[in-house]
């Protein structure tokens, strides 16, 4: 059996070392943290840093394939990897993922829909912005997540402020969407071009934070066809191999693009239970250039977040016969972090 390896240990790493091992293969994990949780479930591991040549040269000769489940891995590393082994997907693809500037530039250059936004370098950037944008949100390009890294402006609010609140970072400014829906759609897309689509699926957040998500979604067929076509252009223009997610917000009959995730994603973990091949499967098997599973879903489903250190009555979601209970194994429960999930597959 080939050997997969998988920058990023995370409970998406530990997914999808538990779908490779279905399908035979072992998963070589590389993370800086000791206690990442897919480390529990996998054939090898390295505690090393990204930027390490010595540790990311021995991980390269210990694998047939390298993936990622982590979107902020240096694309220095990953081209590093991309000399000695194939890389799915492919370093391009995540510089483009990984930087909301470029990627917007690149889905506005495939002639999809984009809301107003501008790349900000400066406090003296944001407030010429500023002035023309109305009701706005600030976002680092990088490294931002579960709505870190972003403030909301309204006009007349100082932008030193707002500025200094993202600790003066490069940063995109974003109108405001006044959306109906938020879905994601997750794609997955072969060696050969082959593509499967799972979704939309309509997510709602708290806090920031994704909450839950549902299939099927409540927006219209066009909204639903839109955001469909639109994410297979991206996979396509991308040359992407694996699994990719796009958020678009949903206005009306029209979508537009929020952001991409160059990896499998939160808002897909209902296709664990919820689908006939789970996202995880599909990315192994892409990246594997094997042919790809049937995405559809088995029964309308949602997926809850556990998360933080918020109680839950564990003996009532084992009982319950349409609930799959997932944890991930995570040492320490801190507020914000994703503890686990449950499915529920209404049969
Ligand atoms: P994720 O955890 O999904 O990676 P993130 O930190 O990368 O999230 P975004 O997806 O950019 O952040 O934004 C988080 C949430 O904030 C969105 O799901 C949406 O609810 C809201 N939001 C972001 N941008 C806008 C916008 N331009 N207009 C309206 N709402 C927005
Ligand atoms: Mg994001
Ligand atoms: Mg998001």
């Amino acid at each position: 059996g080939a050997t997969i390896g998988i920058l990023g240990g995370g409970q998406l790493g530990r997914m999808l070392a538990m779908a490779a091992a279905q399908l035979g293969y072992r998963c070589h994990i590389f993370d800086p943290d000791p206690a990442a949780p897919a480390f529990d479930v996998c054939a090898a591991r390295t505690v090393a840093d990204y930027g390490d040549p010595e540790a990311l040269g021995r991980f390269a000769a210990s694998v047939d394939v390298v993936t990622f489940e982590f979107e902020n891995v240096p694309v220095a590393a990953l081209a590093r990897l991309e000399a000695h082994n194939p890389t799915r997907p492919c370093s391009r693809a995540l510089a483009t993922a990984q930087d909301r500037l470029s990627e917007k530039r690149f889905v506005q250059a495939a002639g999809l829909p984009v809301s107003r936004y501008a790349g900000i370098a400066s406090a003296e950037d944001l407030a010429a912005a500023l002035g023309d944008f109305g009701p706005s949100i600030l976002k680092t390009r990088r490294f931002g997540y579960d709505g870190k890294g972003q403030v909301r402006l309204a006009p007349g609010d100082d932008p030193a402020v707002a500025w200094a609140a993202i600790g003066g970072q490069p940063a995109i400014l974003e109108a405001l969407v006044p959306f109906d829906t938020e879905v994601s759609v997750i794609v997955a897309r072969g060696l050969d071009g082959a593509e499967v689509a799972y979704g939309p699926v309509e997510n709602t957040h708290r806090n920031g934070i994704l909450d839950v998500s549902r299939v099927p979604a409540q927006v219209s067929a066009a909204a639903a066809d839109a955001a469909l076509a639109h994410t297979q252009t991206i996979a396509d223009q991308l040359g992407y191999v694996g699994v990719l997610a796009v958020e678009w917000f949903v206005v009306g009959d029209q979508v537009l693009f929020n952001e991409i995730a160059p990896r499998v994603h939160n808002s897909g973990h209902w296709t664990i239970e919820g689908a006939v091949t789970s996202q995880f499967e599909n990315h192994i098997r892409a990246i594997c250039g094997l042919p790809l599973g049937e995405p559809s879903p088995v029964a309308a489903v949602d997926m809850r977040n556990l998360i933080g250190e918020e109680a839950h009555d564990w003996a009532a979601i084992l009982r319950d016969p349409q609930s799959h209970l997932h944890l991930y194994g995570k040492h320490e429960a801190r507020p914000g972090r994703k503890m686990g999930h449950v499915t529920k597959v209404r049969r």
